[in-house]
């Protein structure tokens, strides 16, 4: 019989998985909008990697100097670019980069002619390599979706015809923002789907790749190639995540010391600019640092500025395809996987916590979450999960997945094991009622009653039935009709808890004994828990009857053996009294020495011992009916009286007497004649089992505001082992020292009832050989 008020481990467990599913649905469907990503954004950039800047990229910035030096941007005449061009292959530079479109044809047919040309004829005048041209296709508008890895854009706008024949390659400039608004992203392959051009287009950034490898986009096919995750570039695996994305990585900011070298336009055409700066290198140019052109992009706050020029954001990616450095994200399967899992584990985990569970969890997960916090907040982020441990990041979610259920769940575990205790507090304060109604049948039915209105709600209507020599009916309230014999007996055959609309039957059976049932009409729900507690409640209340009755019948059958032993005292008194006086008649008459005589002595020696005994059961008798006649005395009377009655004895046996009496004593009140028979059967057994010549000492003194009688000797002393028994009736020790000696065994259990009667108390301190010593206190102002 499970005897707690408590959900079942398979009752927690499943809660505890409910419980997880929901927060995890709940998680995911919050995961899934992005804010997992956004709140990760925000606070931090896990994603920013710093690395060492290589030395292969330059950017050519348009910027105030150029501005200055050669006016509005807008009005540039593209000889310009011409110009640069052709001093980009006279100093031998690998790749030249444009950020800038050239979608429309200029005014200047001239210029535009000489633009073509330059890039037609560059070439390193040394060894007559190809200087490589790249220029950009923009995708419009930004916003897209992302099918089969591919992202579509509305539509292209492409360098003008004769400038992308000319070039080596194009690819597509966007970058995407992630949920805060910073770039992360530069998708890999775009179409557009709206123009008549669906041509599969790769990115700036790989475009610009291949061209440093010196593939042209003639022979770009055969070394490209896309399965889902992974672009091949000659040969260089591009992880991309699951919409056919490259993760930016960022290795620093282009005006930095350790970053990109940068060179202003003006300085380039100037030709101020080192060849060695420029020689075999990827060179973009590009609009930054230009007051009024806004070319800046938000960009994640691992800077110290949250914004980049697009050009050097370009840079960036390029570096990262040129060091193979790339920052692999999660792909959201995996994710979501992660994040369901940790929240129903962790669930279940919680709920199998009660309070100490609770209390050792609370701050762990404290610690956590500060920490995450800090980790977050910080940038410690970054710091930590650096370089090659960039999976880290991936526990993030994980871990918060981990650390958000708890609060439900610990806070759930809280609220039921709050509960349980109120409960479970609730019935130890019904038992404790219910038995101190005296084990008396009315009331307690009437305190059964009341808590179950506790239990129950307190305006439910509460009948208690119970199964009596006069067959199954309503004890309980003392008029009850009765109504719903059925759900009653329903109950107590089933042994459950049974509910029918508003009413509640609660068993009452204990130890397989069917005592009754309580019907409870409420208006409160019963729950599993509620349910619970009410068999619970059933089962104490049926013990608590079944005490109740067994006291019951035991109180009648000591009430018999009471009355039989009195009567038997009583009748046996006179016919005892009559052996005695016609033995001693006997004795008087007869002559002494004689065989008759002697048995005649033994006859009275027996009958004595018997109106001993008779006396003494009918002493005890008389104190245990609880008849006191309280009078005020004075106790140092009672006691002297009392000693001194056994002077005669105490000579006989040689005994020394020291009564030690004080000289103020306050008056008490009690039952004079009980107290001096207590007292008498103290010194009584002092001077009956010392040996002769041996020291008994009676004191009488106040000690705690009690007044204490002490009755010691230097006789045989009493076994440890039959002290405990010693104030129970008819216990006689069986000690070699004492086992002659005569006794009834009741001498201790009477005073022990007259101290009980008197609210008083007796023990003894005794050790064997050495001799006892008899206490009994007595309250000073009586009862
Ligand atoms: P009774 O003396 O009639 O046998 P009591 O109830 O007075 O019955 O005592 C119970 C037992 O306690 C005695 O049988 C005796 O062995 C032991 N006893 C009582 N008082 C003393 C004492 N002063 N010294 C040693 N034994 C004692």
């Amino acid at each position: 019989m499970q005897q707690r008020i408590e959900f079942s481990s398979w009752r927690r467990l499943s809660a505890g998985f409910l419980i997880g599913a929901v927060i995890a649905a709940v998680l995911l469907a919050i995961w899934s909008t992005g804010s997992f990503s956004t709140v990760r954004a925000r606070l931090n950039d896990t994603y920013y990697v710093e690395r060492d800047t290589g030395d292969t990229v330059v950017i050519v910035a348009i910027d105030n100097q150029s501005l200055d030096t050669y006016g509005r941007f807008a009005e540039w005449p593209r000889t310009l670019y011409a110009d640069f061009v052709n001093i980009m292959a006279e100093n031998c530079v690998r790749v030249v980069v444009f950020d800038i479109l050239f979608a429309d044809p200029s005014q200047d047919e001239a210029a535009d002619q000489a633009l073509t040309e330059a890039m037609l004829n560059a070439r390193c005048p040394a060894n007559r390599a190809r200087t490589r041209i790249v220029m950009p296709i923009s995708g419009e508008p930004r916003s897209v979706e992302a099918p089969n890895d591919i992202v579509r854009f509305d539509y292209w706008v492409r360098p003008e015809p004769q400038f992308a024949q000319s070039t080596s390659n194009t690819g597509f400039v966007n970058v995407l923002p992630d949920n805060d608004g910073a770039i992360r992203w530069q998708p890999m392959r775009g179409t557009s789907s709206l123009t008549d051009d669906a041509a599969v287009e790769l990115s700036l950034s790989a475009v610009t790749y291949l061209a440093y490898h010196r593939i042209s986009r003639e022979t770009m096919d055969p070394v490209v190639d896309y399965r889902r995750g992974v672009l091949q570039l000659a040969g260089l695996d591009v992880p991309l995540d699951d919409q056919g994305r490259l993760m930016v990585n960022y290795f620093g900011r282009p005006e930095s010391d350790d970053s990109f070298a940068v060179y202003s336009f003006a300085d380039v055409l100037a030709r101020k600019v080192d060849a060695a700066a420029l020689n075999d290198k990827i060179v973009l140019l590009g609009v930054m640092n230009a007051t009024g052109i806004n070319d800046n992009y938000p960009i994640p706050s691992g800077f110290e500025e949250n914004s980049m020029a697009g050009v050097a954001i370009h840079a960036n990616i390029i570096e990262s395809l040129l060091q193979e450095k790339f920052i692999l994200p999660q792909d959201s399967t995996s994710q979501g996987v992660l994040i369901a899992a940790f929240a129903i584990l962790s669930s279940l985990l919680y709920a199998q916590f009660r309070w100490r569970g609770i209390a050792v969890m609370a701050p762990v997960l404290t610690i956590g979450w500060v920490l995450l916090a800090i980790l977050y907040a910080n940038g410690i982020a970054p710091a930590i999960y650096n370089d090659s441990h960039i999976h880290t990041l991936n526990l993030l979610d994980p871990a918060l997945a981990l650390l958000l259920p708890a609060p439900a769940v610990l806070a759930l575990n809280l609220y039921l094991e709050t509960r349980r205790r109120e409960w479970t507090e609730m019935l130890l304060e019904s038992a404790v009622n219910a038995s101190g109604k005296q084990l008396q049948l009315a009331g307690i039915l009437e305190s059964i009653a009341s808590d179950t209105r506790r239990l129950t709600g307190v305006n439910s209507l509460v009948e208690i039935w119970l199964m009596g020599s006069e067959g199954f009916k309503p004890a309980y309230p003392p008029d009850s009709p009765g109504l719903h014999r059925t759900l009653a007996q329903r109950s107590l055959d089933s042994g459950k808890v049974e509910n029918e609309g508003p009413l509640v039957a609660v068993p009452l059976i204990w130890r397989d004994k069917k005592l009754g049932t309580i019907l409870i009409e409420t208006d409160r729900r019963v729950n599993v828990f509620r349910r619970r507690v009410l068999t619970l409640f059933g089962w104490q209340t049926a013990s608590i009857l079944t005490n109740a009755e067994l006291y019951q019948a035991s109180l009648e059958l000591s009430d018999l053996k009471t009355r039989m032993i009195r009567i038997a005292s009583h009748d046996l008194n006179y016919p005892i009294g009559a052996v005695i006086g016609y033995s001693e008649i006997m004795l008087d008459i007869m002559e002494t020495e004689t065989e008759h005589a002697r048995f005649i002595e033994s006859i009275l020696t027996a009958a004595t011992q018997m109106e001993a005994i008779v006396s003494d059961i009918l002493n005890l008798e008389r104190v245990r009916s609880g008849h006191l006649t309280i009078e005020p005395f004075d106790l140092r009377d009672i006691v002297s009286l009392t000693t001194n009655s056994y002077q005669y004895q105490m000579e006989q046996k040689e005994l020394t007497l020291t009564l030690r009496l004080p000289d103020d004593f306050p008056i008490i009140n009690g039952d004079q004649s009980q107290i001096r028979e207590a007292i008498g059967s103290l010194v009584s057994n002092a001077v009956k089992y010392t040996q002769r010549g041996g020291t008994i000492r009676v004191t009488l003194q106040v000690v705690d505001n009690m007044a204490r009688i002490t009755v010691a000797d230097n006789g045989p002393g009493i076994p440890r082992e039959a002290q405990a028994q010693l104030f129970q009736e008819f216990y006689r020790v069986r000690s070699r020292a004492t086992a002659d000696i005569e006794g009834t065994g009741l001498g201790l259990s009477l005073v022990k009832s007259v101290a009980d009667a008197h609210g008083g108390r007796v023990w003894l301190e005794s050790e064997e050989g050495k001799g006892s010593r008899f206490y009994m206190d007595l309250p000073i102002n009586g009862s």
